[in-house]
């Protein structure tokens, strides 16, 4: 999926696999990418300042090339068949960081813009990740509003722009949701549903995204 050079069962060739922008240093709390090494231990300075709703966030791979251009397609040009080898990144993690959870919650679309794009890609890797770890797939979040897009917004703005743009319909009997997303730039969006999915009743909630960029 990424070369479109050689061919891999996963889609994912050898090559590729190699050289993919992991993200290995990270805060222990949000997941961002951080620049010094880390022994897995220390927050970053935005979670010190102000703990997320979210208990744990992790994303396998920094939003660098080639995963930020896969993403894209996936989105904007209809690469469903990317979603797949994506959510298979997510496996791993899903089973080392996240053991204790019992429910997948993708990060909902509104319905027009979900109509016009035809399809959720959080819906898309859920799928393929549900199927991998048997766990179910909660779809009673919705979004309340339509939100702008948060690409080209700052920090401060995307905050604003998702501040409670979630519902969650019936109560959660879970204990421990985990959100699926494609990709994490401030953690905004996430809180937002984190905090919905906390009031509707669950105790713990984690979050899960192919990929994380350095919040500004
Ligand atoms: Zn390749
Ligand atoms: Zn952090």
């Amino acid at each position: 999926m990424f070369c479109g050079l050689f061919e891999s069962h996963t889609g994912i060739c050898a090559h590729c696999e190699d050289v993919l922008p992991r993200n290995d240093n990270f805060c222990c709390r949000c997941g961002q990418p951080m620049d010094a090494p880390s022994t897995g231990a220390s927050p970053c300075g935005a979670c010190i300042a102000k703990q997320p709703v979210f208990d744990l966030a992790r994303a396998p791979m920094r939003y660098e090339f080639p995963v930020d251009v896969a993403l894209k397609k996936l989105k904007f040009n209809r690469k469903l068949q990317f979603a797949p080898p994506l959510a298979r990144l997510l496996e791993p993690v899903a089973r080392q960081s996240f053991s204790g959870c019992d429910v997948l919650v993708p990060v909902p679309l509104y319905r027009w813009r979900h109509a016009r794009r035809g399809f959720n890609q959080a819906d898309e890797l859920c799928k393929t990740l549900a199927k991998l770890t048997n766990l179910p797939v909660l779809l009673t979040t919705k979004r309340r509003r339509a939100t702008r897009s948060q690409s080209g917004l700052d920090a401060a703005a995307r905050l604003k722009n998702v501040r409670s743009a979630f519902v969650v319909e019936q109560p959660v009997r879970f204990r421990y949701p985990l959100i699926v997303d494609d990709v994490i730039t401030t953690g905004a969006t996430c809180n937002e549903l984190a905090d919905a999915l906390k009031q509707a009743g669950a105790p713990r909630v984690g979050v899960l995204a192919v990929a994380r960029s350095s919040a500004l």
